[in-house]
């Protein structure tokens, strides 16, 4: 049958592979706090398909979507094969195309998407501005006198979980190792932009991690943002853009496997093939590209034997990356990994699967129920008596440590990236 498509662009047989089964409705987040069917996969599908027939507006459907999180659950769940996160992007790209956005919206989208995040240099700049506030005493300052508290998107909340961040001038090295690179297979590191803003010392620690292990590695200077957030926005076009940018920076380094460290960025890079197969050009050149995106979790697990490991005399418990578990498929190595340190109990979490509420920017625009999920996730977090809950995903990472302090946990439970807890645990001193 050969595929019509309507108002939201999205092919009608994608659409009517939803059977109304409902397996998808138990693992959805948003049901579980809304309890109504527009708060579900299946409802918010049966509205793209109203919409599409042309007897809902786009007005109708779009407060549904918004509430969803992208998570992707739903996806795993289903029976039928329903590509949900690829139909819901369709119908943002749409939306977004046609929504006349204020202008301080406008602004915020354009400088933030089109203006910082492909650009590293100017990452860079995001980075030492934090760092400075950090260390110039702005930061107590503001804590002091609790400013923050009367700024929109709940500021005060996400600074005082800011990492410490690393100074404009740290430096990832270009290359390690590179003349061992007939021996074992050439790492390309893909840094991540946001990520390599915030969380530089996670990047040091993985290519410590990568070198112990005793990986070739080269940083490509010509990688670029994965282009998640564009996608998620409904900026697909841009996204495309950037997705080339990184597909030719691979083909030119021509380095064995391009990893990364983040469950979100990993899933986008892996998705490229998706992104660009109806382009002729890139289409086949995305599927070669795809063949060597990893996950760092995926790559350590296939060393022969990992570096010597010292002892971590805590209880671990691991809350998975909604795009790592759900796209990638990756949920044993980072266990497996945990598993690997002497001296943890691992205590598997009730629900490590479900979404922590971070989802991107909806902890931004949706915090009410951002909170509301995370205050669930954390009695599970809770009933496990971890002292620590393992991430793979700076947002996820973030969103753990608020639901630490709104728990008043503070003291008595750390929230630590994988990497930087694999790091930790290095027998011997690793430098790059
Ligand atoms: S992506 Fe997540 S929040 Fe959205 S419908 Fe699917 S399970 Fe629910
Ligand atoms: S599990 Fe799949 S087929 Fe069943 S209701 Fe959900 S989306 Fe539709």
């Amino acid at each position: 049958m050969q595929n019509s498509t309507l108002a939201l662009g999205i092919s009608e047989d994608a659409l009517l592979n939803c059977i109304q089964c409902g397996s998808c409705l138990p693992v959805c987040p948003t049901y579980k706090i809304e309890e109504k069917e527009t708060a579900t996969p299946r409802g918010r599908l049966a509205l793209m398909k109203g919409a599409q027939d042309g007897i809902l507006q786009i007005g109708d459907i779009t407060a549904s979507l918004d509430m969803c999180l992208g998570c992707r659950a739903c996806e795993v769940a289903c029976p039928s094969g329903v590509q949900y996160g690829h139909i819901l992007e369709q119908a943002k790209d749409v939306i977004s195309a046609q929504t006349d956005y204020t202008l301080p919206v406008k602004v915020i989208r354009n400088v933030f998407m089109k203006q910082l995040l492909p650009h590293p240099n100017r990452m860079k700049w995001v980075r030492g501005s934090i760092h400075l506030y950090q260390k110039s005493g702005m930061q107590k300052l503001v804590r002091k006198t609790g400013v923050l508290k009367v700024m929109p998107w709940h500021m005060d909340t996400f600074e005082a979980v800011l990492p410490e961040v690393s100074p404009m001038s740290a430096k990832l090295p270009k290359e390690i190792n590179l003349k061992e690179a007939k021996k074992k297979p050439v790492i390309g590191f893909f840094t991540g932009c946001i990520q390599d803003a915030m969380f530089h010392e996670t990047n040091v620690n993985t290519m410590k991690l990568l070198k112990a292990a005793g990986f070739p590695i080269i940083v490509p200077e010509s990688q670029t943002c994965c282009g998640a957030i564009h996608a998620h926005a409904g900026e697909k076009d841009h996204a495309k853009e950037l997705a080339k940018k990184n597909i030719e920076m691979l083909e030119n380094v021509g380095a064995d496997y391009l990893v990364n460290n983040q469950g979100g960025c990993g899933a986008m890079l892996k998705e490229y093939d998706e992104l660009l197969a109806e382009d002729p050009i890139w289409a086949e050149r995305a599927k070669e590209f795809v063949k060597k995106v990893k996950d760092i979790n995926e790559i350590l697990v296939l060393v022969e034997e990992l570096p010597p490991l010292k002892e971590i005399n805590e209880v671990i418990t691991y809350q998975d990356s909604c795009h790592l578990a759900n796209v990638q498929g990756v949920r044993l190595q980072p266990r497996q990994l945990i598993q690997a340190i002497p001296g943890v109990t691992y205590q598997e979490m009730v629900g490590a699967g479900t979404c922590c509420g971070s989802a991107g920017t909806y902890n931004i625009t949706h915090h009410d129920h951002s909170m509301e999920i995370l205050d669930h996730k954390m009695i599970n977090v809770l009933n496990t008596n971890a002292t620590t809950v393992v991430v793979a995903n700076p947002g996820c990472l973030l969103q753990m440590k608020i639901g630490i302090q709104r728990s008043g946990m503070e003291g008595k439970i750390r929230a630590v990236h994988i990497v930087d807890l694999l790091a930790e645990a290095l027998r011997d001193p690793v430098e790059i």
